[in-house]
């Protein structure tokens, strides 16, 4: 399916709707995830334009995975995580609901995650004061 440039990461990168930034380079960018699964939920995404990962250009992967280190580390260290869960989803039919090619990083265990994906949003107040947090954590 053709890329849909009016996805909600596709306006985030283009700065027409806000994000809580937690990092940015030339080809990825970081923010908290505005409806998180657990306290820290952060998120990464390439700044070209691909729906899932096989669509993604090597290049893109390869920078997406270099920033989730840095944003792991961040968090962890930040949040004092004993585990960093990282997980992607590719299409609808694998949970996928932003259709812009991202990376979830959560302070967690697979096991803590019982609150359903993307199901409540957050106080933007709490987002912002956990993202300082790990912003000086870089
Ligand atoms: P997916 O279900 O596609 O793997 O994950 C999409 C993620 O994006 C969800 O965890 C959801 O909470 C998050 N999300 C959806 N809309 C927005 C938004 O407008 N801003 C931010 N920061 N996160 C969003």
């Amino acid at each position: 399916m053709a890329y849909d440039h009016q996805n909600i990461f596709a306006k985030i990168l283009r700065g027409d709707i806000p994000c809580i930034k937690l990092y940015e380079d030339e080809h990825t960018l970081s923010f908290m995830d505005i409806m998180p699964q657990a306290d820290g939920h952060a998120l990464v995404i390439p700044k070209e334009g691909a729906e899932t990962l096989l669509e993604l250009s090597d290049e893109a992967a390869a920078a997406c995975a270099r920033t989730t280190k840095k944003v792991a580390a961040a968090v962890k260290k930040a949040l004092g995580a004993p585990g960093i869960v990282v997980f992607q989803l590719n299409g609808p039919a694998a949970g996928q609901t932003v259709p812009h090619y991202h990376v979830h990083v959560l302070p967690s265990s697979l096991g803590a995650l019982g609150q359903g994906h993307a199901s409540r949003m957050e106080d933007p107040a709490k987002l912002q004061a956990i993202a300082e947090k790990i912003k000086a954590a870089f």
